[in-house]
Parts: C-alpha cells; sequence; structure tokens
C-alpha cells in the first residue's frame, strides 16, 4: 500500500468539472509534482487534500486512514502557499510559532521547535522581524519553517516559486529539495513550469482539464524509447 494514495478524487464548482476521477499516489519520501496549464485543477486538488476545500467524492488515504471526513488540523499536512500568505501583525517567531501554539505545546517546546526549523531555513537571526521587514524569498523561507514546524505527514507546496524572481527562485527551489530530503517528507508540488518539474522532482503527475493525463518519472515522460 502507498504513503499517500488518492482514489477517485471528483470536485465541481456548480456547472464547472474542476477535476475528474483523480488517481495518484507517492510512496513515503516521495517528491510528486502535479504539473499542467493554468486553470487544470491543480491548485484545487492541493486545498482539497489539505481540507481547505471539500471534495464532491473520493479518497485520500494517508497511512491508510481516509482524510477525507477530517477538518484541515487533524490531517497532519503542513502546506505553503505562492502568495506566502504569513500573518503580518506576527513576528517571524509569532508565524512560524502559531501551529504548536493552536496545539497548546509549551513554551519551552514552542521555543526549540521554532529555532530547529528556523535554523533549517537558514532564518535564525530573523526571529523578531515582521514579514513587511523581509524580502520576498524570506518570507517564503518562513511559510516553509511554518509549515514544518509541527513535523507534518505530507507537505504540500503551491506554486511557492512562482512570485520570486529567477536567482531566489533556484536558491529557494534548491533549498527546498534538500529540506525535503534531509527530512524524508513526502511532498506534493504544484507548477506550470516544466523545468521545475524536471530539476526538482521523483515524480510527475501531469494534468489538463482536470484530469490526469500522464503520471512517471521524469525520464519516462520527457525521453524517447
Ligand atoms: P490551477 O491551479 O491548475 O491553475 P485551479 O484549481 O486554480 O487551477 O482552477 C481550476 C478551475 O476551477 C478553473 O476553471 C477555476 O476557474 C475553477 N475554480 C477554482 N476555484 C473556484 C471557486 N472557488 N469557485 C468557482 N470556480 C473555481
Ligand atoms: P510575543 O508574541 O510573545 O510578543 P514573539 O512574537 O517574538 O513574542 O514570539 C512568538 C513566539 O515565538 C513566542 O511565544 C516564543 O515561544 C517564540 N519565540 C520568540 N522568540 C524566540 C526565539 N528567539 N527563538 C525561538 N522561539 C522564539
Amino acid at each position: 500500500m502507498s504513503y499517500l494514495s488518492v482514489k477517485q478524487l471528483n470536485k465541481h464548482y456548480g456547472p464547472t468539472q474542476v477535476f475528474e476521477n483523480i488517481d495518484f499516489s507517492a510512496a513515503q519520501g516521495e517528491f510528486v509534482t502535479l504539473l499542467g496549464p493554468s486553470g487544470c485543477g491543480k491548485s484545487t486538488l492541493l486545498r482539497c487534500l489539505a481540507g481547505l476545500t471539500a471534495v464532491d467524492s473520493g479518497q485520500i488515504l494517508l497511512q491508510g486512514e481516509d482524510l477525507v471526513p477530517l477538518p484541515p488540523q487533524q490531517r497532519g499536512i503542513g502546506m505553503v502557499f505562492q502568495s506566502y500568505a504569513l500573518f503580518p501583525n506576527m513576528t517571524v517567531a509569532g508565524n512560524v510559532a502559531f501551529g504548536l501554539k493552536m496545539q497548546k505545546a509549551s513554551p519551552v517546546h514552542i521555543d526549540r521547535r521554532v529555532n530547529e526549523v528556523l535554523a533549517l531555513v537558514e532564518l535564525q537571526d530573523f526571529v523578531h522581524r515582521y514579514p513587511h521587514q523581509l524580502s520576498g524569498g524570506q518570507c517564503q523561507r518562513v511559510a516553509l519553517a511554518r509549515s514544518l514546524v509541527t513535523r507534518p505527514r505530507l507537505l504540500l507546496l503551491d506554486e511557492p516559486l512562482s512570485a520570486l524572481d529567477a536567482r531566489i527562485r533556484r536558491h529557494l527551489r534548491d533549498q527546498i529539495r534538500r529540506i525535503q530530503q534531509e527530512l524524508g517528507l513526502t511532498a506534493i508540488f504544484v507548477t506550470h513550469d516544466q523545468e521545475e518539474a524536471l530539476t526538482l522532482s521523483d515524480r510527475i503527475v501531469l494534468m489538463n482539464k482536470g484530469r490526469i493525463v500522464q503520471n512517471g518519472s521524469a525520464e519516462t515522460l520527457y525521453t524517447r524509447p
């Protein structure tokens, strides 16, 4: 049985079928990219995995447990958005600590864990800054630290590089991959950028118009026999 197994997932908005009969899986520690043109349903699919949007039908099995009936905070999932989505009136430490505070973790544990994940994204010296005092790349690293602080079973990344300029994008891309491998994280990464998909992924799930059209390693998708 796969670590993550998405089965026959369906979602529509009014008359619009956003995606239909989505089936894919991820092994533990695998970096899977959902690649496809804008509007094909990638982002909605990711939000459904996180529980931020309800599905119409289907199953999302994570370590054998169906996540569909669970609220977002009980799914054990970390998520990073294109727009960072940091709390503007909280410091870096406050933003990163948020998930643990919701779990009522002890202050000692929170301090230790916040320092740990900020070290992971190389932002230890920024704890007392506010988001408006950070660059876009730094904001996204804070968002990544915030998503990791509760030790999620699954990391979801929704176009996390798209708002950044090319040099920063490459740096963060490499940092994401390093951290994912170091922690042995299972990650689902959404992008419309083929180069990102090819350089980051263990496996690429190609989507078009709400359907999966191909699923395989970068080599099997893009090299001729
Ligand atoms: P992608 O991430 O691949 O760009 P999305 O998941 O954002 O695609 O959108 C897929 C389709 O679903 C689009 O046609 C979009 O207009 C539609 N859609 C997304 N969110 C909503 C919503 N809240 N209400 C209605 N339609 C939506
Ligand atoms: P507060 O919200 O108490 O005014 P901060 O916004 O600076 O303070 O910090 C929010 C949370 O982050 C604190 O509850 C604390 O647990 C943690 N924290 C604060 N400073 C540090 C630090 N230097 N290293 C690690 N964690 C910190």
